[in-house]
């Protein structure tokens, strides 16, 4: 019998905010009630711009941890504009989003990129949030796990079976992300079923029972709880409802 997964919930903000809303989103989040225990059945992690990474370091309660949105797979020294992974180790910092679609999409990263920054950031003692995800065409036309095959090739090339242990995977369909437009707890199911025998046909059974798999698109706090009955799905991604502090709190308590 596998292992229960505790339960994830990522608060993505993307590049939302400004020195006063930040501290009220921090004041809300603080002073919020939670009905989940979050040393044991809910782990939190919060994402802000770069920024204001150090102010939400140091300002949002503890229980909370904190993640960069990216980071520069390479050792500090002339990389003008980037912040190496070894700058937020040294700030305290233990988690990065890696491969969101919005950056595989204005970016420019491939999921070889991806990959190599994931295991990067494992070595540098991060963990990470690491995204997938099809875009609507390729749901339309039945390439969903096609896609999402090749976007985990690379991924599990790059890892070795212990490197899992620091992955969090996040399954966000483009077509769902911003848009109001929700897939199904049926729709996500499949598609995190699909995940996890992938992992242990190409991993191992044991990183199929381990790992868990968020979703991504469009969660909020009226269909976080449904969505969250799912057996396969292990906690969300969060965005727009994650810049509420009441919204993304009652996200949490429906964990
Ligand atoms: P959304 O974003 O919740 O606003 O759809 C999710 C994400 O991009 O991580």
């Amino acid at each position: 019998m596998a292992a229960k997964r505790r339960f994830f919930i990522g608060g993505n903000w993307k590049a939302n905010g400004s020195p006063a809303s930040v501290k009220q989103l921090i004041e809300e989040l603080n002073s919020a009630k939670l009905e989940v225990d979050t040393s044991k059945d809910v782990e939190v992690v919060c994402s802000p711009p770069f920024v204001y990474l150090s102010q939400v370091k140091s300002d949002l309660r503890k229980d909370y941890a904190v993640a960069a949105q990216n980071m520069w797979d390479k050792a500090p020294g002339a990389w003008t504009g980037e912040t190496p992974a070894a700058m937020l180790k040294d700030m305290s910092i233990d988690w990065v989003v890696l491969g969101h679609s919005e950056r595989r999409e204005s970016c420019g990263e491939t999921s070889e990129v991806v990959a190599s920054k994931t295991k990067f950031a494992i070595e540098s003692g991060l963990s990470t949030i690491t995204c997938i995800g099809e875009k609507l065409e390729e749901r339309e036309s039945g390439k969903t796990f096609e896609l999402l095959d090749l976007q985990m090739k690379p991924i599990a090339a790059a890892l070795n079976e212990e490197d899992w242990d620091k992955v969090v995977l996040a399954y966000e369909p483009v077509w769902a992300i911003g848009t109001g437009k929700v897939a199904t707890p049926e729709q996500a199911e499949e598609t995190h079923a699909f995940l996890r025998k992938w992992l242990a046909d190409n991993v191992s059974q044991k990183v199929s029972d381990s790992v868990r798999i968020l979703y991504g698109g469009s969660v909020n706090n009226k269909n976080s709880e449904e969505l969250g009955t799912k057996p396969n799905i292990d906690g969300f991604l969060v965005g727009g409802a994650s810049l509420k502090g009441g919204a993304f709190t009652t996200i949490i308590n429906s964990a």
